[in-house]
């Protein structure tokens, strides 16, 4: 019974992190953290982005559950900070590399779930400033993304 609560807890966090995530980008980044932030909306596509910081940030939450999970005897708590740590891996793989190809792997694909995601993302950086943003989310985003990325797909196929 008790591996069944950790997986929840599991994936409990790794959903809160996307809640925490939307929540962080619309209202601190793009408020009073916005000089963090800033470098990650211009042109000039540093390797290293002052942006970048906020994954350190992120560790911390995820280390302090992993660390107090084990001093304590919890494993609720290590499983919420693997799930945290789990969504930050994610959040890399599909921020970092797949939208904005830093790596150069993965990039093309006919799945209409990334594929939405990518292009909600890319709408969210045709804004360059601070204000009046759009698609702060990163694995949930509007519907009609998704949407319209499976119907060109089902066209595409016919
Ligand atoms: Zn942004
Ligand atoms: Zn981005």
């Amino acid at each position: 019974m008790h591996y069944i609560i950790n997986i929840l807890s599991f994936f409990a966090a790794f959903a809160f992190m996307e809640f925490a995530a939307w929540f962080a980008h619309k209202y601190l980044m793009h408020g009073f953290l916005w000089f963090v932030h800033k470098d990650h909306h211009d042109e000039s596509h540093k390797v290293v982005q002052r942006n970048d910081s906020f994954a350190l940030f992120f560790a911390i939450p995820s280390w302090l559950c992993i660390m107090f999970g084990i001093i304590y005897g919890s494993s609720i708590s290590v499983y919420f900070g693997a799930g945290i740590a789990a969504f930050g891996l994610t959040y890399f793989i599909v921020h970092e590399i797949f939208i904005h190809q830093r790596m150069k792997y993965f990039k093309n694909t006919d799945n209409w779930y990334l594929r939405a995601i990518r292009r909600a993302h890319k709408v969210h950086h045709k804004r360059l400033t601070k204000e009046d943003g759009e698609c702060y989310g990163m694995l949930l985003v509007p519907f009609k993304y998704f949407k319209e990325e499976r119907e060109k797909i089902a066209s595409q196929q016919s």
